[in-house]
């Protein structure tokens, strides 16, 4: 079966509680074959992380030297705070080799990969309600009040970048969410403009004929 050469680069973002790790879970166990890049970050380990799974912990120093030697493909001060960023070896490779990948990051690093890979699909996930992203911050239970309430306003800032996605999915169920994205990735790896090759290949058949 004719399959396009390199995979897919998706990248998802949206305000922190709207549950963009749990679609992203849910999606992951929908699509065997995808990967997802896991980031490199400063920000302190939480008690139910682990390193190499949920992210690279790395120190300042550590990550501004591999800032240095180019390792990123994006990478952020979020929240003028702690650095996160995508390697850029394994994003490639896998894509090289046909994977579909996956990258949960924040608005500009979706930005800024858009930027250098005018090909990657990017999905904004976003709230029932603002009320409703209000609820599920608190509902965590992982920070403290001021913590929230900072994450909350930085959820407005975020979601002004929203039009510049190129598709919304609202997660008022997981599920369903997750089936949004598997049938946006469907629809984009059918779309002309990913199978240039195959058109290419039509031609080449009926010039033969
Ligand atoms: P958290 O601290 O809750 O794990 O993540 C905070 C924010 O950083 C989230 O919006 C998350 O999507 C974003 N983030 C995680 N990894 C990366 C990355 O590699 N690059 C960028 N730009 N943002 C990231």
């Amino acid at each position: 079966m004719y399959r396009n050469r390199n995979g897919l680069l998706l990248v998802v973002s949206g305000p922190s509680g709207v549950g963009k790790g749990t679609v992203c879970k849910a999606l992951l166990e929908r699509l065997e074959t995808m990967r997802i890049s896991i980031s490199a970050t400063t920000r302190p380990r939480r008690v139910n992380e682990i390193d190499g799974v949920n992210y690279f912990f790395k120190t300042q120093e550590e990550f501004e030297t591999m800032i240095e030697h180019g390792e990123f493909l994006e990478y952020m001060q979020v929240f003028g705070l702690n650095y996160y960023g995508t390697p850029k070896a394994y994003v490639e490779e896998e894509r090289r080799n046909g994977h579909d990948i996956l990258l949960e990051i924040d608005v500009k690093g979706a930005m800024k990969v858009k930027e250098v890979c005018p090909d990657a699909v990017t999905v904004f996930i976003a709230p029932p309600t603002m009320s409703d992203l209000k609820t599920r911050l608190y509902g965590r239970g992982t920070e403290n009040e001021a913590a929230i309430e900072r994450r909350y306003k930085e959820a407005f800032a975020e979601i002004q970048y929203l039009p510049k996605y190129d598709y919304v999915v609202v997660n008022d169920i997981v599920d369903r969410a997750a089936k949004n994205i598997c049938d946006i990735i469907e629809a984009e790896k059918s779309s002309i403009k990913r199978n240039s090759e195959l058109i290419a290949k039509y031609s080449e058949e009926m010039n033969e004929q």
